[in-house]
Protein backbone atom coordinates (compact mmCIF):
# COMPACT_ATOMS: atom_id res chain seq x y z
CA UNK A 1 0.00 0.00 0.00
CA UNK A 2 1.57 3.31 -0.95
CA UNK A 3 2.12 6.17 1.29
CA UNK A 4 -0.24 8.87 2.00
CA UNK A 5 0.78 12.58 2.84
CA UNK A 6 -0.88 14.15 5.52
CA UNK A 7 -0.65 18.34 5.55
CA UNK A 8 -2.98 19.23 8.76
CA UNK A 9 -3.29 18.45 12.15
CA UNK A 10 -7.19 17.97 11.39
CA UNK A 11 -6.73 15.13 9.03
CA UNK A 12 -3.66 13.71 11.11
CA UNK A 13 -6.04 12.87 14.00
CA UNK A 14 -8.47 11.66 12.34
CA UNK A 15 -6.61 9.35 10.28
CA UNK A 16 -4.62 7.62 13.52
CA UNK A 17 -8.19 7.26 14.96
CA UNK A 18 -9.48 5.34 11.80
CA UNK A 19 -6.02 3.23 11.66
CA UNK A 20 -6.15 2.67 15.92
CA UNK A 21 -9.43 0.64 15.07
CA UNK A 22 -7.44 -2.09 12.93
CA UNK A 23 -4.86 -2.88 15.33
CA UNK A 24 -1.56 -0.50 17.16
CA UNK A 25 -0.68 2.54 15.92
CA UNK A 26 3.31 3.28 15.51
CA UNK A 27 4.53 6.47 15.52
CA UNK A 28 7.92 7.69 14.59
CA UNK A 29 8.62 11.70 14.87
CA UNK A 30 11.49 13.16 12.64
CA UNK A 31 12.63 16.32 11.60
CA UNK A 32 12.89 14.62 7.55
CA UNK A 33 16.12 14.63 5.28
CA UNK A 34 16.00 11.29 6.10
CA UNK A 35 18.26 8.38 6.13
CA UNK A 36 18.38 4.41 6.83
CA UNK A 37 18.77 5.60 10.68
CA UNK A 38 15.22 6.72 10.08
CA UNK A 39 14.11 4.14 7.79
CA UNK A 40 15.69 1.36 10.23
CA UNK A 41 12.97 3.14 12.88
CA UNK A 42 10.18 2.74 10.36
CA UNK A 43 11.69 -1.03 9.55
CA UNK A 44 11.46 -1.66 13.52
CA UNK A 45 7.76 0.21 14.05
CA UNK A 46 6.26 -2.03 11.06
CA UNK A 47 7.38 -4.93 12.88
CA UNK A 48 5.37 -4.27 15.73
CA UNK A 49 2.52 -2.48 15.16
CA UNK A 50 -0.53 -2.34 12.29
CA UNK A 51 0.29 0.85 10.61
CA UNK A 52 3.03 3.53 10.68
CA UNK A 53 2.52 7.47 10.48
CA UNK A 54 6.34 9.04 10.36
CA UNK A 55 5.76 12.43 10.98
CA UNK A 56 8.03 15.36 9.71
CA UNK A 57 8.34 18.58 11.19
CA UNK A 58 11.54 20.96 11.84
CA UNK A 59 10.28 21.98 14.87
CA UNK A 60 10.99 25.16 15.82
CA UNK A 61 10.77 25.61 19.46
CA UNK A 62 13.56 23.31 19.94
CA UNK A 63 16.27 25.26 18.28
CA UNK A 64 18.45 28.26 19.64
CA UNK A 65 18.76 31.57 18.59
CA UNK A 66 21.57 31.00 16.56
CA UNK A 67 21.19 26.70 15.47
CA UNK A 68 20.65 26.06 12.16
CA UNK A 69 16.91 25.95 12.28
CA UNK A 70 16.57 27.92 8.64
CA UNK A 71 19.24 25.86 7.03
CA UNK A 72 17.77 22.62 8.18
CA UNK A 73 18.15 20.32 4.91
CA UNK A 74 14.88 19.15 3.39
CA UNK A 75 13.39 16.73 1.09
CA UNK A 76 9.54 15.97 1.46
CA UNK A 77 9.71 13.46 -1.95
CA UNK A 78 12.59 11.99 -1.22
CA UNK A 79 11.43 11.22 1.85
CA UNK A 80 8.00 10.06 1.00
CA UNK A 81 9.71 7.64 -1.22
CA UNK A 82 12.22 6.46 1.89
CA UNK A 83 9.13 5.83 3.84
CA UNK A 84 7.46 4.03 2.00
CA UNK A 85 9.92 1.75 1.08
CA UNK A 86 10.84 0.63 4.64
CA UNK A 87 6.66 0.32 5.32
CA UNK A 88 5.03 3.74 6.32
CA UNK A 89 1.12 4.23 5.91
CA UNK A 90 1.00 7.89 6.54
CA UNK A 91 3.61 10.98 6.66
CA UNK A 92 2.52 13.96 8.52
CA UNK A 93 4.61 16.27 7.27
CA UNK A 94 2.73 20.09 8.08
CA UNK A 95 1.94 22.40 5.46
CA UNK A 96 3.32 24.89 8.14
CA UNK A 97 4.29 25.49 11.58
CA UNK A 98 0.76 27.07 12.95
CA UNK A 99 -0.61 22.80 12.13
CA UNK A 100 0.95 22.48 15.46
CA UNK A 101 1.34 25.88 16.47
CA UNK A 102 -1.81 27.79 16.34
CA UNK A 103 -2.76 31.36 17.06
CA UNK A 104 -2.58 31.79 20.45
CA UNK A 105 -0.40 28.69 21.64
CA UNK A 106 1.59 29.15 24.98
CA UNK A 107 2.12 25.55 26.80
CA UNK A 108 4.85 24.00 27.05
CA UNK A 109 6.40 20.88 28.56
CA UNK A 110 9.25 21.66 31.15
CA UNK A 111 11.67 18.29 31.17
CA UNK A 112 12.76 17.52 34.74
CA UNK A 113 17.09 16.48 35.72
CA UNK A 114 17.38 14.72 32.73
CA UNK A 115 17.19 17.25 30.48
CA UNK A 116 19.65 19.33 32.16
CA UNK A 117 23.05 18.19 31.32
CA UNK A 118 24.96 17.03 28.04
CA UNK A 119 22.43 18.64 25.48
CA UNK A 120 20.49 20.13 28.01
CA UNK A 121 23.22 22.75 29.20
CA UNK A 122 24.56 23.36 26.27
CA UNK A 123 21.33 23.69 23.87
CA UNK A 124 18.94 25.65 26.46
CA UNK A 125 15.42 25.25 25.96
CA UNK A 126 16.07 22.47 23.50
CA UNK A 127 14.46 19.99 25.09
CA UNK A 128 11.27 22.06 26.47
CA UNK A 129 10.86 22.40 22.39
CA UNK A 130 11.02 18.25 21.92
CA UNK A 131 9.34 17.63 24.57
CA UNK A 132 6.14 19.65 23.73
CA UNK A 133 5.97 18.86 20.27
CA UNK A 134 6.48 15.26 21.28
CA UNK A 135 3.52 15.80 23.92
CA UNK A 136 1.43 16.90 21.13
CA UNK A 137 2.17 14.28 18.42
CA UNK A 138 1.38 11.65 21.09
CA UNK A 139 -1.85 13.61 21.81
CA UNK A 140 -2.88 14.08 18.09
CA UNK A 141 -1.96 10.29 17.36
CA UNK A 142 -2.78 8.71 20.27
CA UNK A 143 -0.20 5.72 19.07
CA UNK A 144 -0.05 2.93 20.88
CA UNK A 145 4.03 2.98 20.25
CA UNK A 146 6.19 5.47 19.31
CA UNK A 147 9.66 4.88 17.99
CA UNK A 148 12.47 6.72 18.77
CA UNK A 149 16.86 6.70 18.02
CA UNK A 150 19.71 5.65 20.43
CA UNK A 151 21.78 8.02 18.34
CA UNK A 152 19.66 10.88 20.72
CA UNK A 153 19.98 8.67 24.08
CA UNK A 154 19.16 11.69 26.13
CA UNK A 155 15.83 12.68 23.96
CA UNK A 156 15.04 9.21 24.32
CA UNK A 157 15.82 8.95 28.50
CA UNK A 158 13.58 12.38 28.61
CA UNK A 159 10.44 11.59 26.66
CA UNK A 160 10.59 8.06 28.23
CA UNK A 161 10.19 10.37 31.52
CA UNK A 162 7.96 12.85 30.41
CA UNK A 163 5.55 9.91 28.63
CA UNK A 164 5.50 8.02 32.25
CA UNK A 165 5.35 11.61 34.37
CA UNK A 166 2.31 12.63 32.20
CA UNK A 167 0.46 9.34 31.85
CA UNK A 168 0.91 9.26 28.27
CA UNK A 169 -0.49 5.66 27.00
CA UNK A 170 2.08 5.92 24.04
CA UNK A 171 4.84 3.36 24.63
CA UNK A 172 8.25 4.93 24.30
CA UNK A 173 10.42 2.06 22.33
CA UNK A 174 14.25 2.90 21.66
CA UNK A 175 16.07 1.46 18.83
CA UNK A 176 19.63 1.20 18.39
CA UNK A 177 22.15 3.41 16.41
CA UNK A 178 22.50 3.15 12.75
CA UNK A 179 26.17 4.14 11.25
CA UNK A 180 28.02 4.29 8.20
CA UNK A 181 30.41 2.16 7.20
CA UNK A 182 33.55 4.10 8.52
CA UNK A 183 31.63 4.11 12.50
CA UNK A 184 30.33 7.99 11.66
CA UNK A 185 26.90 7.65 13.30
CA UNK A 186 23.96 8.61 10.64
CA UNK A 187 22.22 11.81 11.11
CA UNK A 188 20.25 14.40 8.80
CA UNK A 189 23.46 16.80 9.55
CA UNK A 190 25.70 14.62 8.11
CA UNK A 191 24.80 16.69 4.98
CA UNK A 192 26.50 19.53 5.70
CA UNK A 193 30.16 18.12 6.31
CA UNK A 194 32.14 19.21 3.29
CA UNK A 195 34.52 16.71 1.78
CA UNK A 196 37.31 17.94 3.47
CA UNK A 197 35.45 17.23 6.73
CA UNK A 198 33.55 13.84 6.42
CA UNK A 199 36.73 12.04 6.72
CA UNK A 200 37.33 13.57 9.96
CA UNK A 201 33.81 13.21 11.78
CA UNK A 202 34.72 9.49 12.38
CA UNK A 203 36.59 11.15 15.43
CA UNK A 204 33.35 10.71 17.21
CA UNK A 205 33.17 6.88 16.71
CA UNK A 206 36.81 6.47 17.37
CA UNK A 207 36.65 8.23 20.49
CA UNK A 208 33.88 6.10 21.60
CA UNK A 209 36.07 2.82 20.60
CA UNK A 210 38.90 4.57 22.57
CA UNK A 211 36.74 4.70 25.55
CA UNK A 212 35.51 1.25 25.18
CA UNK A 213 39.32 0.29 24.98
CA UNK A 214 40.50 2.16 28.07
CA UNK A 215 37.20 0.81 30.27
CA UNK A 216 38.11 -3.03 28.72
CA UNK A 217 41.63 -2.48 29.56
CA UNK A 218 40.64 -1.30 33.19
CA UNK A 219 40.93 1.89 33.78
CA UNK A 220 37.63 2.78 35.66
CA UNK A 221 38.38 7.19 36.52
CA UNK A 222 35.37 9.11 34.91
CA UNK A 223 38.25 11.86 34.30
CA UNK A 224 40.72 9.44 32.53
CA UNK A 225 37.82 8.28 30.22
CA UNK A 226 36.79 11.16 29.17
CA UNK A 227 40.13 12.06 28.40
CA UNK A 228 40.88 9.88 26.07
CA UNK A 229 38.11 10.71 24.31
CA UNK A 230 39.02 14.19 23.84
CA UNK A 231 41.99 13.23 22.48
CA UNK A 232 40.32 11.56 20.02
CA UNK A 233 38.02 14.77 18.99
CA UNK A 234 40.81 17.24 19.12
CA UNK A 235 43.17 14.74 17.05
CA UNK A 236 41.07 15.42 14.37
CA UNK A 237 40.71 18.98 15.20
CA UNK A 238 37.19 18.82 16.18
CA UNK A 239 35.68 21.39 18.56
CA UNK A 240 34.45 19.85 21.93
CA UNK A 241 31.18 20.59 23.32
CA UNK A 242 31.24 17.87 25.92
CA UNK A 243 32.51 14.59 26.26
CA UNK A 244 30.82 13.01 29.53
CA UNK A 245 30.43 9.71 30.90
CA UNK A 246 27.09 9.46 32.94
CA UNK A 247 25.10 6.89 33.75
CA UNK A 248 22.67 5.15 31.42
CA UNK A 249 19.41 4.77 33.37
CA UNK A 250 19.51 8.29 34.70
CA UNK A 251 22.19 9.93 33.10
CA UNK A 252 24.09 11.40 36.29
CA UNK A 253 27.96 11.09 36.94
CA UNK A 254 29.09 7.86 38.33
CA UNK A 255 31.64 8.01 41.10
CA UNK A 256 33.64 5.68 39.37
CA UNK A 257 32.99 4.03 35.44
CA UNK A 258 31.53 0.58 35.39
CA UNK A 259 28.97 -1.57 32.91
CA UNK A 260 25.95 0.66 32.85
CA UNK A 261 27.95 3.65 32.39
CA UNK A 262 28.23 5.59 28.79
CA UNK A 263 30.14 7.74 26.85
CA UNK A 264 28.27 10.99 25.49
CA UNK A 265 29.72 13.16 22.93
CA UNK A 266 29.16 16.53 21.15
CA UNK A 267 31.44 18.14 19.01
CA UNK A 268 31.61 21.08 16.02
CA UNK A 269 32.96 20.11 12.91
CA UNK A 270 33.61 23.74 11.12
CA UNK A 271 29.97 24.89 11.61
CA UNK A 272 28.20 21.18 12.07
CA UNK A 273 27.42 20.14 15.37
CA UNK A 274 27.86 16.16 15.89
CA UNK A 275 26.71 14.11 18.41
CA UNK A 276 27.26 10.38 19.45
CA UNK A 277 27.27 8.11 22.08
CA UNK A 278 28.21 4.84 23.26
CA UNK A 279 28.43 1.77 26.16
CA UNK A 280 31.33 0.92 27.47
CA UNK A 281 31.20 -2.38 27.10
CA UNK A 282 31.00 -3.53 23.26
CA UNK A 283 27.90 -4.79 22.67
CA UNK A 284 29.65 -8.01 21.59
CA UNK A 285 31.65 -8.31 24.61
P1 LIG B 1 15.79 13.59 13.67
O1 LIG B 1 15.12 13.62 12.33
O2 LIG B 1 17.25 13.84 13.64
O3 LIG B 1 15.03 14.41 14.70
O4 LIG B 1 15.65 12.09 14.17
C1 LIG B 1 14.39 11.45 14.24
C2 LIG B 1 14.54 10.15 14.97
O5 LIG B 1 15.46 9.31 14.27
C3 LIG B 1 15.08 10.30 16.39
O6 LIG B 1 14.41 9.39 17.24
C4 LIG B 1 16.52 9.95 16.22
O7 LIG B 1 17.13 9.44 17.40
C5 LIG B 1 16.44 8.86 15.17
N1 LIG B 1 17.73 8.71 14.49
C6 LIG B 1 18.44 9.70 13.88
N2 LIG B 1 19.61 9.20 13.42
C7 LIG B 1 19.63 7.89 13.76
C8 LIG B 1 20.58 6.84 13.59
N3 LIG B 1 21.75 7.03 12.98
N4 LIG B 1 20.28 5.62 14.08
C9 LIG B 1 19.10 5.41 14.72
N5 LIG B 1 18.16 6.35 14.91
C10 LIG B 1 18.43 7.57 14.45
Amino acid sequence: MSVALIETAREFKDLCAEARRDGPLGLVPTMGFLHVGHQSLIRFAAQRTSTVAVTIFVNPTQFGPNEDLARYPRDLSGDLKKCEEAGARYVFAPRNPEEIYPPGFQTYVDPGPLAAPLCGAHRPGHFRGVCTVVAKLFAMSRAEQAFFGEKDYQQLAVIRRMGRDLDFSTEVVGCPIVRETDGLAMSSRNAYLTPDERPRATALSLAIAAVQDGYASGVRGVASLEALARAQLERAQLRLDYAEIRTAQDLAVPGEANRESRIFLAAFLGKTRLIDNGPLVRAES
